[in-house]
This record gives structure tokens, sequence and C-alpha cells, in this order.
């Protein structure tokens, strides 16, 4: 394998993402102001919003406070008598209509998506099509929370379950998916009748106070969506400690995950974390090479390979390894890099310097263990935050990419012998998001979808995420599920009623 020079989209990054911003037809969604019981506050301190690809600053937040997210839950709470009174159907036409305005300002949505997070500017609009489907979806879903009735262990008693709201609830989101992520906790819990205070990376606060313009314009009611952006671990410490908020659904790492778990311990709130991955992409000697190169392309590099989802140890089978080598770095060495504004660009920056430095010491960690590198080198012009799409083979259990997540555009490329081999190798691990099976195989698809330890798993195919299914991880992946029925539960608690005494 050769590493030559990586290739690149236009040079001309310097202000890119400034025109485009002006280019915005809705300047409201550049005022950078809160959405706080239906007002649009604006703060003398501000935050600034920096494009990763060139590290200009782009636009000005105001900065919430402690005292913000009391008034946010105070309104929160004030709003949640009248709108679980609604009709389902009602709360579903609300969502409904959010959706569409999403479609309808999705040029806008997506040139903010890729100023602030860097992904390529297609795979922003795909962002803002799935992110519009979790509130299409959960507008009908809404009407379905349908109970139970219990046939009864007690003569002449009736047993129901209801399903009812939890109450305010707290989102708090990534900026790997700025618009989704919020969207798929928002979508859930309007649905389920349950307001919810929203509080965006400091990454990507654009597109979460675009998003709430929308709501607001869509006719969800004040202090129903509401959407602070501030210090992470002031407003945390404030969603947490507070008795009201009910429910909290976090995206984002494990580590962040563990310390919102145990700081919502002290007011018992019921808790779903959607967290790190490392998800092992399985390869077999009988599959068809070019489709499955395909797909492990997809797997690995969409969103820049920050993607939770993102195939982290690609195992593949000793007799066609050579061959698949040769072929993935092939179409590695097709990728374009360079800012997301340029429309022929497939990987942009990372959106945090930490994640281009993690991948950089996972590279040097795997060549110093033995590992072959394939990394064409990128322009002078790219800036730091800048990772070139890299394939490492022979990597090893020993190095630091093998266990550590990436979320960055490195290849893992680990050889394997044998069913069982693999497998065990598959689940030694403490994640447990996705997993990839691609086999000809029938027996070997069904017997490996029982035995891999996670929560979503793709049999020759990487795409299979989307509103109707059940989103999350096992083991250190999280807690609870987001999208379909089960994304609904997360917002809504039982209820078990008897009614006794029928007979008298
Ligand atoms: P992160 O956990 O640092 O940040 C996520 C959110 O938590 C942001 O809103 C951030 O402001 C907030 N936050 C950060 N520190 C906090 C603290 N001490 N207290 C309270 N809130 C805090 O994650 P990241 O590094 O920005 O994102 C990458 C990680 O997120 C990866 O590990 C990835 O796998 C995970 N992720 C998971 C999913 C999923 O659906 N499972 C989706 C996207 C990202």
């Amino acid at each position: 394998m050769e590493a030559g020079t990586v290739r690149q989209t236009g040079p001309h990054m310097i202000g890119i993402a400034k025109r485009h911003l002006q280019s915005v037809r809705r300047r409201d969604f550049l005022a950078g102001a809160a959405l706080i019981d239906g007002r649009w506050v604006t703060k003398a301190s501000t935050d600034t919003v920096v494009d990763p690809a060139t590290e200009e600053d782009i636009a000005e937040v105001s900065r919430c406070s402690a005292g913000d997210v009391n008034l946010a839950v105070t309104s929160a709470e004030t709003a949640f008598g009248s709108w679980r009174a609604l009709l389902p159907a009602t709360r579903g036409a609300i969502l409904r209509s959010w959706a569409r305005l999403m479609l309808e300002h999705s040029d806008d949505l997506a040139v903010l998506v890729t100023s602030e997070q860097g992904k390529p500017l297609s795979e922003s609009r795909h962002e803002i099509t799935y992110g519009a489907g979790f509130l299409d979806w959960f507008a009908a879903e809404g009407e379905r929370a349908y109970g139970e009735t219990i046939p009864s262990h007690k003569p002449g008693s009736l047993l129901q379950v209801r399903m009812q709201p939890i109450g305010v609830s707290a989102a708090i989101t990534p900026w790997n998916f700025p618009v989704a992520m919020i969207t798929r906790k928002a979508g859930a819990a309007l649905a389920a009748g349950c307001p919810i205070i929203v509080k965006p990376a400091p990454e990507t606060p654009l597109s979460a106070l675009a998003v709430a313009r929308l709501a607001e314009e869509a006719g969800v009611p004040p202090g129903v969506f509401q959407v602070l952006v501030g210090d992470p671990i002031e407003l945390s410490a404030s969603l947490l400690e507070d008795t009201r908020i009910r429910a909290l659904s976090f995206t984002g790492s494990t580590q962040v995950g563990r310390l919102l778990l145990e700081g919502s311990a002290a007011t018992v709130k019921k808790v779903s974390l959607e967290l790190g991955g490392h998800a092992p992409f399985l390869v077999f000697d009988d599959v068809d090479l070019r489709k499955t190169v395909r797909g492990v392309m997809a797997a690995k590099f969409a969103t820049s390979g920050q993607d939770c989802l993102a195939a982290n140890r690609i195992y593949v089978q000793r007799r066609i390894y050579s061959d698949f080598i040769d072929s993935f770095a092939a179409a590695i060495s097709k990728l374009r890099v360079g800012h997301g504004l340029d429309a022929t660009t497939d990987i942009g920056p990372m959106t945090k310097a930490a994640v281009a430095n993690k991948c950089r010491a996972q590279i040097s960690d795997a060549a110093a263990k033995g590992a072959r590198v394939f990394s064409p080198k990128l322009g002078d012009e790219l800036g730091e935050n800048f990772v070139a799409p890299t394939l490492l083979s022979d990597v090893t259990e020993e190095m630091l990419i093998a266990h550590e997540e990436t979320f960055g555009p490195v290849a893992a490329v680990l050889p394997f012998d044998s069913e069982d081999e693999v497998v065990a190798r598959a689940n030694a691990n403490e994640m447990g998001l996705a997993g990839y099976v691609y086999t000809d195989n029938l027996r070997r698809a069904l017997r490996l979808s029982e035995q891999l330890e996670c929560g979503m798993i793709g049999i020759n195919t990487a795409s299979f995420t989307g509103p109707p299914i059940p989103f999350g991880g096992w083991k250190q992946s999280g807690l609870g599920r987001e999208g379909s029925r089960h994304g609904l539960a997360e917002y809504m608690e039982l209820k078990y009623v008897c009614f006794g005494d029928l007979t008298g």
C-alpha cells in the first residue's frame, strides 16, 4: 500500500462558512437567543460558535445560567397540564407541522449544521430529513400509547394498566447529529404529552436554536419545547438537582453518561442513555467483496467517522484478508477531504480538536505496535482538526484502537480464522451498541444475530437506523431505547388500576 497525498477539495476554506451563513434566508436562525418560556432571551454574555474546518468565529449565542434553567422548568411545569390534556392527534398535528417546516427550511438548516459541525453538506441535508422523520413518526405513535387490560387474578375485579406522561423532561444532546438527536428525543417526549428542555452541545447551538424557531412556528406552546445554551456542567447540574424534572435523556460519551446517571440518583429520575460504541464489523470469506467494501465504507466514514455506530473493529476472515485490504484501500483513496460546504467533500474536519488528537494518538500507537498504516498526507492548508482517512491493517487487540472508541476516519482491520474465535473477540468489549455481519451463509447470519452482544445488528447492511427501530445499546453503551414504541415509553409511566367489588 502506498500512502500518497490525500485527495483534497478546494483549498479556499477561509470565509466559506461566513459566506454561506450570509445567504441563509431565515436570518432569525442566526440570532443566537435562547427559547425560554415562549420568549427569545438574549444575554449580555455570549459563547462563540466556531467553524471547525478553519477555526474562524462564525456566530455568537446567548449563554444561559442556572437561573434560566429554573425559569424554564417552571414554565415547563405550567405547560405540562394543558399539553398532556390535548388529544394525541392534536399534539401529532403540531409535530407534523414542525417536521414539514424542517423540510421546507432544510437548505438553511443544512448550512447551519455543516458550518458548526463540519460534516459534508449532503450529509447535513440527510440529517434534516432523518431528524424530521422522528417528529412525523412520533406524531402517529402518540396515538398508540395503548396500555393493557390484564386477565384478573381476583374475583369480581378489572385490572388495567395505563400509560401516562412522566412529566417535565430534559435532554442533553451531542454535536455529531445536532438536529436529529434533538428531534429523536423531543418527538417522543412531546408525543407522550411531556414538555422537554434541551441543552445542546456548545459546539452546535445554532442548529438547535433554529429547530426551536420552527417548533414555535409549528404551534408548540410556550414552555413545551425550550432550548438553553451554556456551560454544560452548570446547566446539567441545575437540571439534575431539580425535582420537577422526571426524565433525563442523554446522548454522548459513556464517561459523561456515568456522571449524569450518578447525578440523577438523588432525585431518582428516569434516565435514558445513548452512549459510546465500538462496533465490530465481521466479514466472512463467502461475501461479495464489492458490496462488502461499499458497506464498510458507509459504516466507517459516514459523518467523517464521528458516529457512534461507526465500525471500530473490522474483522476479516483470513482467506480474503489481503484482497479485502486492497479493495478497501482503493476505496479509501478515492475519498476527498475538505470543507463540508464544498460539494465534492466526503470527509470534513473533526468537530472538536480532541477527536482529531485521539485519532492521531491511535494511529501512532498502532504503528508503534506493528500495524501497517495507509495514511495519505494532508495538505498544509487543512488545519489541525482534519484527519486523513486512514487504514490500519494487521491490528491486534493490544492496540488502543482495538478497545478505545475512535470517533474519526480511522479504520482498523484485524484478521480472524474461525467463527467461534471472532464471536468471542467481538464480544470482548464493554461497549455493545451496534454490530455488523457480512456473510452469504444464512445459518451463520442467524447464529451471529443471536450471539453478538449489542443492541443493534446489521446483517449484510450498514444502514438500519430510523424512527421505527429501537435505537440503543447493551452493556456500557447505554440504558433505554430511542425511536420505536420503546422510545415513547421512556417518557411515560405505567399506572396499574384495580377496579374491585364489581359484582357487588
Ligand atoms: P460528551 O459526552 O462530552 O458531550 C455530550 C453532551 O454532554 C454535550 O451536550 C456536552 O455539552 C454535555 N456534557 C459534556 N460534559 C458534561 C458534564 N461534565 N456534565 C454534563 N454534561 C456534559 O460527548 P462528546 O465527546 O461531545 O461526543 C462524543 C461521544 O458521544 C462519543 O463517545 C459517541 O459515541 C457518543 N455518541 C453516542 C450516540 C448514541 O446514540 N449512542 C450518538 C452520538 C454520540
